[in-house]
């Protein structure tokens, strides 16, 4: 393996249950002003949060929890039926402000090492492409992470999630709503898991509503699973 994190403890973990092996990758930002700022946070047992792996914007690694321990990130979520993300997922934090605080790209080193991060996890543990997800699409109501300005597609590229394309030129759902869910997505508010999906997988068109560009895209995603 060519990646070797520093390794640190935060202390925000518990166990997985029995037999679990898991299925999800989760991809966050930390939305905070400074790398020590998110350090600090995922390392105080006051904030009872955490991730397996954090990235630096210079691509420095940080692991935090053991992957073979239940990390504390996903928060209230639901991903395909399942609402206990932290015990399936592995969950990476990518240094970056946020919607709060000056949102910025992704530098290219963070982005290299992500990517050969993934790449590893995946072969681990042979996570699906369609459970490589952002912290948006399993908590629509309440995450933008990693948000609109995240390269999905090249991730994609490299072997790393789905990217819809071509764009299927029909509008084969029933019910987007429907498929929407059956692609993973919880449907309470529509109009957030739409805006979720477009961070994903229409990052140029992130507007909430559901027109015939993110049917055909739902549609393309539907057949590529
Ligand atoms: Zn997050």
């Amino acid at each position: 393996m060519g990646l070797t994190p520093a390794e640190f403890s935060s202390p925000n973990f518990n166990d997985r249950p029995k037999d679990i092996v898991p299925n999800i990758l989760v991809i966050h930002y930390t939305g905070m002003q400074s790398l020590d700022q998110a350090l600090q946070r995922l390392m105080s047992s006051n904030s009872q949060v955490s991730a397996h792996y954090l990235i630096s914007r210079k691509g420095e690694i940080f692991k935090l929890v053991s992957e073979e321990k239940r990390a504390w990130h996903a928060g209230v979520s639901y991903w395909r039926g399942e609402t206990d993300i932290n015990s399936y997922s592995i969950g990476i934090e990518l240094e970056n402000p946020g919607h709060d605080f000056g949102y910025s790209k992704f530098p290219k080193g963070q982005m290299s090492v992500l990517t050969e991060l993934c790449v590893e996890i995946i072969n681990k543990y042979s996570i699906s492409p369609e459970n490589i997800v952002g912290h948006s699409d399993i908590a629509p109501r309440r995450k933008k992470d990693p948000g609109e300005l995240f390269d999905w597609k090249s991730l994609a590229k490299k072997g790393v999630g789905l990217w819809p394309e071509p764009i299927l030129n029909k509008i084969a759902l029933e019910s987007f709503e429907k498929s929407l869910n059956d692609f993973g997505y919880e449907i309470v508010d529509l109009r957030s898991t739409i805006t979720a999906f477009q961070r994903h997988y229409l990052p140029d068109k992130v507007s909430g509503i559901s027109d015939a560009t993110t049917q055909k895209t739902l549609a393309t995603l539907m057949s590529l699973v």
